[in-house]
């Protein structure tokens, strides 16, 4: 680390305090290449030490009232709100999309902590009166203990969000967030200490693989949620299993909408168009391919005008609609592929490499693509390609859209643009991806419901908030149990299972 630029601190028992370590990384604004941070690979020394002070707070925290935990998470929504635009221009600037997509990640994120606040009505166990003569059955839903979390560079708001209130409702928690854009992140968990959490409650260490591998085999750890790409996602599953730990992973996607003819051209193209290029396809539930059935399949010049129509600069430009690329590498990965679909002999119907950005030319950007005549043995249909990249593909009927679909290995997200509720319920039958949307193109389910990503697209069995992770950070316990009433004390010995 260098003198002038901010460093980046590691969040251990409620103080933020600077690294010891050797090995630094910079955090770039994806537009400028300027470097607006330096952020620190924590010591095994400093992982240790966030995962004892989580352990700690966790003999107090757990027996701290439902009431007064909820109120923390109601203050901290609060906050949240009222430092809405200094979040969002803080992960426009290490993250690259706009800034009114930028309010969008703080705010899907925002929603969870809203949730979090009605933790007491969320976690309630069940009682059965009279399960046996003078014998009761109830349950209890108790936190784990230390759980972690992993979390990816493209929602550096949201999917922090996603995890750690939740969490922390019970458990305490350490959190590694991206190394590439980790300062939204600090700047919520500062935020959540400015609402009442208490220290060692929430930790957070920054870093790469080290640091991941060490809370995957960490003994005090006891579960592990993860988002990010599928090849590490793996990794950290199999991983944190094999240490006995409880793991959910959300992993990358290939998600595909099917336009039906009779579909309102208009309202389908723009949601395909959104879908597809806002954020820079960097969403796990971007489009990235559209099959065009029968006569639908002439609408591409259409979807190349609105492609055309959108504005591509800076997140922070008046009227942007996407932004850059969040590394070099990045783009060096998605112009790579870009290249690999016309060898293969794709058709290029928008070329978006080299794109002119007026004040941005060292950005990393890339306009929208569309590539038509895809095929599913091509790699920018095999790989997710991750940037502002749609493939587009054509099939004469509904069910051989369908049949496409679920021959493809990922489950995350999916869509269907019709005005036809009879083809819809087909199509959300058939259809064999966990998250499906029925004329809305990015059908990610607010938090009383679950993310609920399916097949190569996730790990475990829980996906994040909701109901879902109510039980992923639990553990449920059965009691039975009998009071007797002088009375009815009988004298024999009862030697079989049954509850008498
Ligand atoms: P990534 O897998 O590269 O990184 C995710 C996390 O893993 C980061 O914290 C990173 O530091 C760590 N990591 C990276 N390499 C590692 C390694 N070799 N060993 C151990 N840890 C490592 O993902 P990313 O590029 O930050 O995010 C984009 C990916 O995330 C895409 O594939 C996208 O689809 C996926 N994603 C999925 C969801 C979902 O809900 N399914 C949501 C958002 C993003």
């Amino acid at each position: 680390m260098t003198g002038s630029i901010p460093t980046v601190k590691l969040l251990i028992d409620g103080q933020l305090i600077e690294s010891n370590s050797k090995q630094w990384r910079d955090v770039i604004n994806p537009a400028t290449q300027e470097i607006l941070a330096q952020v620190p690979f924590a010591t095994a020394e400093e992982v240790d030490r966030a995962v004892a002070s989580a352990k700690t707070a966790f003999k107090t925290w757990r027996k701290t009232p439902i009431g007064a935990r909820a109120r923390i998470f109601l203050k901290y929504q609060q906050l949240i709100r009222e430092h809405m635009k200094e979040l969002a221009a803080m992960l426009t600037a290490e993250q690259g999309k706009t800034l009114a997509d930028a309010e969008g990640d703080v705010f899907r994120g925002l929603e969870v902590v809203e949730h979090a606040a009605g933790i007491g009505n969320l976690q309630l166990g069940e009682l059965a009166n009279n399960v046996a003569s003078g014998v009761d059955t109830y349950t209890l839903l108790q936190p784990l203990g230390v759980c972690a979390g992993i979390t990816p560079f493209n929602f550096p708001a949201m999917i922090p969000l996603w995890m750690f209130p939740m969490a922390i409702a019970g458990n305490t928690f350490v959190l590694k967030p991206s190394e590439q854009d980790p300062m939204v992140t600090m700047r919520l968990c500062e935020l959540a200490l400015e609402a009442g959490v208490p220290p060692g409650v929430l930790n957070v260490v920054h870093g790469g693989p080290e640091v991941v591998n060490a809370i995957c085999d960490h003994p005090d750890i006891k579960a592990v949620s993860f988002v990010g790409s599928t090849k590490v996602g793996t990794h950290v599953y199999n991983r944190a299993s094999q240490a006995g730990k409880r793991v959910q992973c959300m992993m990358g996607a290939k998600n595909h909408a099917i336009v039906l003819p009779d579909a309102h051209k208009e309202q389908s193209l723009n949601a395909i168009a959104g879908a597809a290029f806002g954020a820079a396809g960097q969403r796990c539930m971007a489009l990235s391919v559209v099959v065009l059935v029968g006569e639908a399949q002439q609408w591409i010049p259409d979807l190349v005008a609105k492609a055309k129509s959108l504005k591509l600069s800076a997140g922070t430009e008046p009227g942007a609609d996407l932004g850059p690329l969040v590394s070099c590498a990045a783009l060096d990965r998605v112009s790579g592929l870009i290249e690999r679909g016309v060898a293969e002999g794709a058709t290029l119907e928008l070329d978006g490499r080299n794109p002119q950005v007026s004040g941005y030319e060292k950005g990393n950007f890339v306009a929208p693509t569309i590539f038509s005549g895809v095929k599913a043995e091509m790699s920018i249909y095999r790989e997710e390609i991750f940037g502002p990249v749609l493939c587009v593909m054509g099939a004469a009927t509904m069910d051989e859209a369908i049949e496409l679909i679920n021959a493809n290995p990922n489950g995350n997200g999916t869509a269907i643009f019709t005005r036809s509720g009879a083809a819809a319920r087909h199509f959300q039958e058939e259809i064999d991806v966990g998250q499906v949307g029925i004329n809305v193109p990015i059908p990610v389910p607010v938090p009383m419901f679950s993310f609920t990503g399916s097949r190569a697209s996730k790990l475990g069995d829980l996906g994040p908030y909701g109901k879902q992770v109510v039980q992923f950070y639990t553990q449920t316990k059965t009691v039975t149990e009998r009071w007797f009433d002088e009375e009815a004390v009988g004298s024999t010995v009862n030697t079989t299972i049954n509850l008498k």
